[in-house]
């Protein structure tokens, strides 16, 4: 009878120790699972540091359907160009944090906003809150912020978009300097060269085409990014500066959608390398034409949809591409270890903790 009693109790013990341990796994699993994006604190190599201290690089950085370029020049500036997602701020943002830390940088020099939409400027207000950020460029459209504050303004159009009026109001409160994007607007950076060729009007009825469009010039190389400009600004392009558009990599205009890269363009320009920043699963993007039409030129395709973060350097007056492999199981790799955990927890007898009871 005692005996019965005492393998009750030794029976509760056990059962009490495996709940408990099932709980506490599930309940980590559950906030692992439900911070979803979280997943990207566990990796440390976001950066791609093959060219670290190199003169000149751009990083590509996958923040999934959107864009953002982190670009360091020679004297050590920097420029970031457009910032994703709001959702995507915190692997943005970790992107630069680990980047500024391994290259020794301080703050970003230029950030450039193409244009309004929520998937370029949809993580500046994290980056603006994270980082010191000296210059802006801007779109010509006002914040709400600006029509209710500045007393003389243009006759621009005003955005109704919260963000965009959330990073422009925080952009003034930072007190950094804010640019209107134009056609004409040269930096030069210690042999690196950035041009803007677009926009060259004030007034477009498609937001996207509102897209600053630059050329970087690094050495003999060339690197024309585009925004989500489409292809009647392409054709203006053309017209503007014809030949002069030929570059060695082309960032290909909204996400690879058919409102851009018309062949006439893609021929101008005539790339050796095409970047797509685009989000997976995403219904349409990048277009199956505007593929085929790269495909047919021989462009190479370098997609963010393939390859996640990928930097870009001039080496030895060659382009050279630095990739990061994507991390396609994480969630199985956990789901799996935590299945093996529960079993774990569930075949073990536990007799070394209650044998003393
Ligand atoms: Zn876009």
């Amino acid at each position: 009878m005692k005996k019965d009693k005492v393998k009750d109790s030794l029976l509760k013990y056990e059962l009490i120790i495996k709940l408990s341990l099932s709980f506490f796994f599930i309940a980590i699993f559950c906030l692992i699972f439900f911070l979803g994006g979280g997943l990207v604190y566990f990796k440390d190599v976001l950066y791609v540091d093959q060219f670290q201290n190199y003169d000149f690089q751009i990083h590509v950085i996958d923040v999934g359907q959107g864009d953002s370029f982190l670009i360091k020049l020679p004297n050590q500036k920097t420029l970031l160009i457009d910032s994703g997602e709001i959702s995507s701020s915190n692997i943005l943002i970790n992107y630069i944090n680990e980047y500024f830390i391994k290259e020794n940088l301080e703050k970003i020099d230029y950030l450039l906003l193409t244009h309004p939409d929520a998937d370029h400027i949809g993580g500046a207000y994290e980056v603006l809150n994270n980082f010191n950020v000296e210059t802006i460029f801007r779109p010509k459209i006002y914040s709400i912020y600006e029509y209710q504050n500045l007393s003389i303004l243009n006759d621009y159009v005003i955005s109704e978009s919260e963000i965009y009026n959330k990073v422009i109001t925080k952009a003034y409160e930072d007190d950094c300097s804010l640019v209107f994007s134009e056609k004409g607007i040269i930096l030069n950076e210690a042999g690196c060269k950035i041009e803007f060729l677009s926009p060259d009007i004030d007034k477009y009825s498609d937001t996207n085409n509102y897209s600053a469009v630059i050329m970087i010039t690094y050495q003999d190389k060339k690197f024309l990014f585009t925004g989500d400009a489409g292809i009647e600004i392409e054709e203006q392009l053309i017209k503007n500066y014809g030949e002069y558009l030929k570059a060695d990599v082309l960032k290909v205009g909204h996400h690879g959608s058919k409102t851009s890269s018309s062949l006439e363009f893609l021929k101008i320009v005539n790339p050796k390398y095409a970047i797509i920043s685009a989000g997976e699963n995403n219904s349409g993007l990048p277009n199956v034409e505007v593929l085929n039409r790269l495909n047919d030129l021989g462009i190479s395709r370098l997609s963010t949809q393939e390859i996640n973060n990928f930097a870009i350097t001039v080496e030895n007056n060659d382009i050279t591409i630095a990739f990061q492999e994507k991390p396609v199981c994480d969630m199985a790799l956990i789901s799996a270890i935590f299945v093996v955990l529960l079993l774990f927890v569930w075949g073990c007898k536990f007799k070394w903790f209650y044998a003393s009871k």
